[in-house]
């Protein structure tokens, strides 16, 4: 259960961070591509709101202990229900 619920975590964060790094690298391609400024505002928009929707899907994962929210900020590092903290989760999760 622990094992599953921190590959999801992982899964979560890392989709973050990957969205993240590639709004650098398409800002970057927009600035070279010069399509127009609408075209720039659509495809930025279209960006931040998918960048929006992973950051909430990582903020919906839900604490393995007590099955609620773990925290409805990124860096929370422990369960705000239970007091679960996430290096138990994690070391539980890397079969320690
Ligand atoms: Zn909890």
């Amino acid at each position: 259960m622990y094992r599953r619920s921190w590959r999801s975590y992982v899964l979560r964060r890392n989709l973050v961070v990957v969205l993240f790094v590639s709004f650098v690298l398409v800002g970057a391609l927009i600035g070279k591509l010069k399509l127009g400024e609408a075209a720039d505002l659509a495809i930025l928009l279209g960006w931040i709101g998918v960048y929006l929707a992973a950051g909430w899907w990582l903020t919906d994962w839900k604490c393995p202990r007590c099955g609620k929210v773990f925290g409805h900020r990124l860096w929370t590092q422990r369960c705000i229900s239970c007091d679960l903290g996430k290096d138990e989760v994690e070391a539980v999760g890397r079969g320690k």
